[in-house]
Order: structure tokens, then sequence, then C-alpha cells
């Protein structure tokens, strides 16, 4: 900001009161004779006279930053003044209802936080919450510049199809088809939100000004906004207009959740069959299982979209037989027996067979919950247990959303899985990376061209298997999988001579991954694989084992006797040895930057042995941002067949989704090396995507 524009910022006014000229200023007698010229064309009317100096300082051409920003005089006071932007005059501006407090988003109160926030311990509590807020109408002004954008890129596209459309070109070639999935690739964001912020930026800007407005003053965040959009969606204009003249008034004052409660009610007062069909759409649309890894590593089942009455019944019935098995001695908190329950039931097993000798259930479930001081507005805590006990499947369940048992406030739980096999069975790969040299990762078998609907868990061969005996809780039902075992170079090198350097499972958790690697092995249709990662943790060679081999460890160790992941092993590095022995694998080197086309072939469709080569080298699809496993996607030839050969250098996994997009206009794929993809958008942009990192 520069002083010399503000009026009134110079506290010292010598050009008024001061001599005519400086002091160094000596007079100039060129200019002197030009004025004298000039006077005298202008007496004799040859040019116009100059304008006078009230003329120029009309309000027509001076504009004060004050009037262009809506600053407060005394803000302007405190960054011009003595302290200027330096001192402590700014502080107190961002006080509860001082002037910065209240100024509007703009490239002003951007300085003036950037400014404010450079030393945050000169401010009081007040002020610094006050920064906090203006850094936050920044945020939603910023949301509001994204939201005109992407709806400004939707209509291109819109535009660009429609055209397409009319000319008669078919579908899947149309230029502007796949706006959804390029957004997707721009922002690194999953397709189904991307959908979602293209849905919600039309809407706002061509049905929702006042939300819009509201998001432009920096009132209105982008979760709000999102909030109205979704629930005005069905609505005729007319509605919806209604709507959001009472809800962009009320979004900046209350939480998103009560918001949502509000724009439901209210959509079901304007026009309950739109509500109804909303809901219906959705359902039919989006009502999916999600298996998702968490955050910490741990995982999550999930059935999205159901029925109310079905969720409320399924609820009921997990808790009243969690606190059967409570009152039959399963030890627990409530949370980890209901957690149980729902395993069992998910994975076909009577939860009552915890109970040793079963009891007989008595007729009434009612029991006082572990906190019967409930209260209605209580926010979800982490570790306490308040449940309002449903008792029985007939009991009451409580409509507050802050009931401990529904999570509504987990982020991750909106909207992330796209498609429910991107996240499912990565908790091979899930442990922090460093610890240890090896890993297992295990991809479910769906046969050598699965498609992305299959599921191969449907898979029912009507093969039989054992559970192992010893086992004091019930068997994991086995899952047919490649076990790709992920191999470390150094580990496998330096194995004979420095076997304490193996800490062997060390990467996961022990037990889980002998669970699951153990009850795979035993399945018929399971095949072993190695994958050898370098240095960079990228893929370097891949062996497939041939046959079967059912695994169990020698030994299995004692939970509490699992070392420290510092300290070495030797049991289970031997142990682990054996293993890689007894697959007997060849390892083939993977091609990386440049390739000898040692495993091209002269047909189409690749061999299972390079088709495991390339979705070990890309274990995604390779589009910019996206997450299917490779498992599932299609092997594309990068420059089509026969011109394109049948080799590591020009395969690469895509989606169902991206390998449509990639034959789109204006979506163009290239593999300047193996493994390493180039994607340029119908926008013109190019991302570039790498071989994964195990
Ligand atoms: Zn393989
Ligand atoms: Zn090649
Ligand atoms: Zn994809």
């Amino acid at each position: 900001m520069d002083e010399r524009e503000l009026p009134g910022s110079d506290p010292t006014p010598e050009s008024v009161s001061g001599p005519p000229y400086p002091e160094d200023f000596a007079p100039d007698p060129d200019w002197d004779a030009y004025l004298a010229w000039r006077e005298r064309e202008i007496a004799a009317g040859r040019c116009e006279a100059p304008p006078e100096p009230w003329e120029i300082e009309g309000p027509a051409i001076s504009l004060s930053l004050g009037d262009a920003a809506d600053i407060d005089p005394l803000l302007l006071a405190a960054i011009c003044g003595p302290d200027g932007l330096g001192g402590d005059g700014l502080g107190p501006q961002f006080g509860q209802d001082a002037a910065a407090d209240m100024l509007r988003p703009s490239s002003v109160l951007a300085a003036l936080t950037e400014q404010a926030s450079a030393d945050l311990s000169r401010l009081t509590d007040n002020q610094l919450l006050g920064v906090l807020h203006a850094a936050r109408r920044l945020e939603n002004r910023a949301h509001y510049l994204q939201t005109r954008v992407i709806a400004e890129f939707a209509r291109r596209r819109d535009e660009e199809f429609e055209t397409a459309k009319a000319r008669g070109v078919r579908a899947g070639c149309r230029a502007g088809e796949f706006p959804g999935v390029e957004l997707a690739s721009e922002l690194l964001i999953s397709r189904l939100e991307a959908g979602r912020r293209i849905d919600s930026a039309i809407s706002l800007t061509t049905r929702l000004p006042r939300s819009l407005q509201g998001m432009s003053d920096g009132l209105i965040d982008a979760e709000r906004a999102g909030i109205i959009a979704a629930y005005t969606a069905c609505l005729t204009p007319e509605d919806a207009a209604k709507a959001d003249e009472i809800l962009a008034q009320a979004a900046p004052d209350v939480r998103a959740d009560t918001l949502a409660r509000r724009a439901a009610a209210l959509e079901m007062k304007l026009d309950p069959e739109a509500a109804r069909t909303r809901k219906e759409s959705t359902k039919r649309a989006a009502q999916r299982v999600e298996v998702q890894l968490e955050r910490s590593g741990n995982a999550s089942v999930a059935g999205r979209e159901l029925d109310i009455a079905d969720a409320l019944a399924s609820k009921a019935n997990i808790h009243s037989t969690a606190l059967r098995l409570r009152r039959g001695g399963v030890e627990g908190s409530l949370d980890h027996l209901r957690v149980k329950v729902f395993n069992d039931l998910l994975q076909g097993r009577n939860p009552f067979d915890r109970l040793a000798p079963v009891p007989e259930a008595p007729a009434d479930d009612r029991e006082p919950p572990d906190d019967p001081t409930h209260e209605v507005d209580k926010e979800p805590t982490e570790n306490t247990v308040a449940v309002n006990d449903p008792g029985s499947p007939d009991a009451p369940v409580p409509e507050d959303p802050a009931d401990d048992w529904d999570c509504a406030d987990d982020p991750a739980a909106d909207g992330l899985a796209e498609d429910l096999h991107e996240y499912e069975y990565r908790g091979g790969r899930a442990g922090p990376r460093g610890h240890g040299d090896a890993a297992i990762g295990i991809w479910p078998r769906s046969g050598d061209h699965p498609s992305s609907d299959e599921d191969p868990d449907n898979e029912d061969d009507g093969a039989t298997w054992s559970s192992p005996a010893d086992d004091a809780v019930p068997a994991r039902a086995p899952t047919p999988a490649v076990i790709n075992l992920l191999v470390h170079a150094g580990t496998l090198f330096g194995w004979d001579t420095t076997p304490s350097e193996a800490s062997g499972w060390g990467l996961l958790n022990p037990v889980e991954t002998r669970d699951i690697v153990r009850a795979a092995s035993r399945h018929p249709q399971t095949r072993w694989c190695v994958t050898l990662t370098g240095p960079d943790g990228t893929a370097v060679a891949h062996g497939c084992s041939p046959g079967q081999h059912p695994w169990s460890p020698v030994a299995p160790p004692d939970r509490e006797e699992s070392p420290p992941p510092d300290q070495p092993n030797t049991r289970q590095a031997e142990q682990f040895f054996e293993l890689v022995r007894a697959l007997n694998v060849t390892l083939e080197p993977i091609a990386r930057g440049t390739c000898d086309h040692r495993h091209a072939e002269d047909h189409y469709t690749p061999s299972r042995k390079l088709q495991h080569l390339v979705r070990a080298r890309n274990a995604t699809c390779t589009a910019p941002g996206c997450q299917a496993q490779a498992i599932y996607a299609d092997l594309d030839h990068t420059t089509p067949y026969p011109e394109g050969s049948t080799d590591e250098c020009n395969l690469g996994p895509k989606c169902r989704t991206h390998h449509r997009a990639k034959q789109a206009p204006g979506w163009k794929v290239e593999q300047p090396e193996p493994g390493v993809f180039r994607w340029t958008l119908p926008s013109g942009r190019s991302h570039i995507t790498r071989p994964a990192t195990y």
C-alpha cells in the first residue's frame, strides 16, 4: 500500500506553508518561457485553456482508498498514522466490531490480515480471534471466486457438448463430455466431489443470488453454500429463490448441520414431492457399501444412502445385541462390543457364540445406558460413551445428530469414495514407511480382465477351506487374492549376511498382516507375487509364484512378545526368507527410464506376466488424482495397437472412466518413458503422473 496516495496522510504539510521552491530547486528559465508562450497562444484562441486546479480536484478523478474498500477513517488513521503498518496501531482494529473486524473481504483486508498476523504475539485474544474471522472471510471470498470460475468452466464445457451433440457426434466422442473428470484431475479430488462442486457452482451462480452474495461478502462459507445448493437442487426456480432468501440470511449464524436441517425442512415445506424425488434419486444413484482406509491406518465399512428405517433398525439391533453380550460377560466398552457385533453380523457369524454358555435372552433388553445423563446438545467426544439407549428395536430413536453414535462430524465420511474398490485392500500398504523392509499388499483377484464394476468377493467357486483350528477368535473368511509381497531391494540382497536388518513384518501390524495373509493364502484361487522395491520405494522387479502356497507362520508369536521395530528378530527374518524361497519366484526387472523391449509381446492382450509388471509399476489408474486400483483397471495401449506395441513402455492402467475420457476430444495421453504419463486435458493444461511409491 502506498501511503502517498492516501488523503490526509501527510502529518507535516510543508508543501503548503513552506517556500514556493525547496532550497535545492532552482527556478527554470525554459519553463517560464514555455508558460509565457502558452499564455499568448491561449489569448490568441489557438489553444484550449488548461483546467483550473479546482477542476482537477473534483470527485470524478479522485478516489480515496476508503471509498473503494469501505475503509473506516479510524482504520485509515491506524494504517497511515505514525505507527504505520509495522506499528501497534493495527491490532486494536481487529478487536470486536472495530474497523478491520467489520471490513468486507478485499485486497485491503488481505493486506491488513497478513500484516496483523506477522507477529501474533502482539495481539490480545480478542484481536487474535478478529484476525481469525478476517482470514475466514477472505477464505469465503476465495471460495466465491472459485465458484464463479467453476461455473464458467462448466458452462463452456456444456456449450461444447451441446454443439457436438447437435452436430451428431456420437456419445463418448463429444467435446466437453467429461467436465467432472477433467476438474477432478486438475484439482486432484474425487470425481464425485468434482461433480458436486460443478452442480453447486451452477446452482449458486444461476439461481441462488443471495447465497452467492453471502460468499462474496465473506459471510457464507463453501460448506454452507454447498448445503443450500444441495437442498434447493430439486426445487423450481421460484421455490429455490424463496429458499435462497431465507437460508442465505440464516447461514452465517448457525452451525452447518443446523443449516442442513433447516434447509431440509424448508425443502419439505416448499415442495414435498421434490424432496422425496431428491432422496429417492440419490438412493438409486449413490446407495453403496463403502470400505475405506481411515487416516489412522485402520479401516471402515459403511452402508451409504440407506433407508432411514433400515439404518435405525440396524443400529438398534447392533446396540441391543451388544448390550446382551455385555450382560453375558463379554468384556469391552459398548463401542467395542458394537463393533464386534457389527463384524460378526457382516461376516455371517452369530455374535452370541461369543457367550460361553448361551444364556436365555431376557424379553426386555432395557438396561440403563452407560451414561444416563445424556444431554440433547452434548458434543460428541472421543472416548466417552454417551448412548441414548434405544433399548430395543421398538424404542424411539433420538433425533439428535450429536448422539455420539452418529459420527455426524466425520469429514472423511463425505464423498471420498467414488469407487468402492479404490480404497479396498490397501491395508498392506497403510503402515508408515521407513520402519522396516518388507510389506504385504493384497490384490484381490478378479480374473485376468477385471472390469471396475466387478466385485471379486462375489466369486463363489464353492471351494471349501479350513480355518486355523487354534484360533481363539472366530476365523476370518478367506479371501481369494493375489498376495503381493513387497520386498525392499536392500533387505533381500543384504539378507544372508545381515539378517538383523530385516525387521520382517515390522512395517505392518504383524498380527493383522498374519491374519489376513494366512486366511487369504488358504483360498484355492489365491496366488503369490513378489514385488521388489528400490531405494525410492518404486517397483524395480516383479515375479509371480506358480501354484498354491497355503501359508501359516511356523510359530505364531505371542502378541506381547512382538519386538519393537528397531530390534532385530532373527526368527522372524528366517521365517520371512523361508517364505520368499518357498514361493520359488523368478524376478523380472521392470523397465524404468528407457525400455529394452525385452518383455514386448506380439499380440494385443498382454500376458499375465506383462500385466503384473505394469500393474506393479503403476499401482493405480495413471490419470492425475485417480486412485482406482490398477488391479481393477484396464491395461491401455498408450499408442494404439498395432502402431504401439504390447510392451511395458506402451501400457498403463486406466480405470473405465479415464479410459473413456481419454477417447474424447481434447484429451491426450503420452508415455514419455516407461511408467511416466503425461495427461493433457481439454483445457490444454497437462499433468505428469509417475510410478507408484510403495
Ligand atoms: Zn505377479
Ligand atoms: Zn518397450
Ligand atoms: Zn482413473
